[in-house]
């Protein structure tokens, strides 16, 4: 296999710096023998990372669909995702689907767990009964990870704390993580007080919890691209709890996104796709929430892929990276215009390696 070479400012340290891709390895020394240069100039940084995504579900049945799963797949690797964290899916994702070289490496946890005590479940759930027995059985058929329910209906009995510490326990014994969806005050309490490693959808977190998450290692995927496309239609709605649960639930993610970081906690860029997600996109909400950009872009790429157990580009690292012809934490539309992806070592857009200066101007406007 052709030994390929990159130089430019890697990210996040921002040194300029040689890399040469020997198969599916990153190195810094260069090799014996030859290598063709296919960039020289511009930014690198670690593949991007959509750390809640559910690739391959039917929208109508969440039923999983191989062809859809690999068309999302490949429209993420062409974007840039290398990564993606799939906490609930419906079935095993294939071995063939996990061993097509051209789609993005996966962290996936298992099907979607919930209590037999949730009401109002829409088809998708799984409801064991044993569930930390189900729990911990995931996270060992999975890459670590297992996947349940804080909460689900908002004005119904939540997840008990006292179920949620023992299913918490036994995952960790384990050496596995807890993924657990949370969108109610109760619910998110309860899994931070059990112990749950990721808080997704994180509304209504608190300083105190996040401070006990944070002293944990915790972290959070604010989903701010799942929930603000229905913002604008529910504030047209009737008022009611129902309403005021969400619009507050969603005016939350502001502290799950800037107060998180601020205490120590990991932020994660997530868009809760069913087919492919644009993590820029959730860059750009994280930002907007008053997250500095810098972190934002850390949350879709070199923090995600460490908090998730992915090195990013470090010696002897997988070869996966994205590079952009200006600086993306200063200009993250950048992101949307990769000249160079690499996953697992193959170029897969090559947009020519030259560093285009127009791009600049294009990403500030943006
Ligand atoms: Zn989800």
């Amino acid at each position: 296999m052709e030994t390929l070479h990159l130089r430019g400012t890697v990210l996040p340290e921002g040194d300029v710096r040689d890399i040469w891709v020997l198969g599916d390895r990153l190195t810094f020394a260069r090799p014996t023998g030859g290598a063709t240069t296919v960039l020289d100039g511009g930014y690198l940084l670690p593949g991007l990372v959509d750390a809640h995504a559910h690739p391959g579900h039917e929208p109508a049945t969440m039923a999983f669909d191989a062809d859809r799963f690999t068309g999302a797949g490949l429209a993420y690797a062409e974007a840039g995702t290398t990564l993606l964290r799939v906490p609930g899916h419906r079935a095993p994702i294939p071995p063939e689907l996990r061993g097509d070289a051209r789609l993005p490496r996966l962290v996936t946890a298992g099907e979607w767990l919930a209590w037999a005590g949730l009401e109002g479940l829409d088809g998708p759930q799984t409801v064991p009964a044993d569930l930390t027995a189900a729990a911990v059985a995931q996270a060992r058929a999975n890459d670590g990870w297992c996947k349940t329910y804080g909460d689900w209906e908002p004005f119904t009995a939540k997840t008990p704390v006292a179920a949620l510490t023992e299913l918490c326990d036994a995952v960790h014994a384990a050496g596995g993580r807890v993924a657990a969806h949370c969108q109610t005050a109760e619910g998110t309490r309860n899994a931070v007080l059990a112990g749950v490693d990721s808080i997704e959808h994180a509304w209504y977190l608190t300083e105190d919890l996040l401070t006990a998450l944070a002293a944990r290692g915790g972290a959070v995927t604010p989903t701010w691209s799942g929930f603000l496309p229905l913002v604008a239609d529910v504030r047209t709605k009737p008022e009611g709890e129902r309403k005021t649960w969400f619009l507050d639930g969603v005016a939350s993610l502001r502290t799950a996104t800037v107060t998180a970081h601020e205490l120590g906690v990991t932020v994660l860029a997530g868009t809760d796709a069913l087919d492919f997600g644009d993590v820029v996109t959730e860059i750009e909400h994280l930002i907007a929430a008053g997250l500095p950009a810098a972190v934002a872009v850390g949350a879709a790429s070199w923090d995600a892929r460490r908090y998730l157990g992915f090195p990013g580009l470090t010696e002897g690292a997988p070869a996966d990276l994205v590079a952009v012809p200006d600086d993306p934490r200063r200009f993250p539309a950048v992101l949307r215009r990769p000249t160079l992806v690499l996953l697992r070592g193959r170029p897969l857009v090559t947009a020519g390696s030259a560093h285009r200066s127009g791009d600049r101007s294009a990403a500030a406007d943006a």
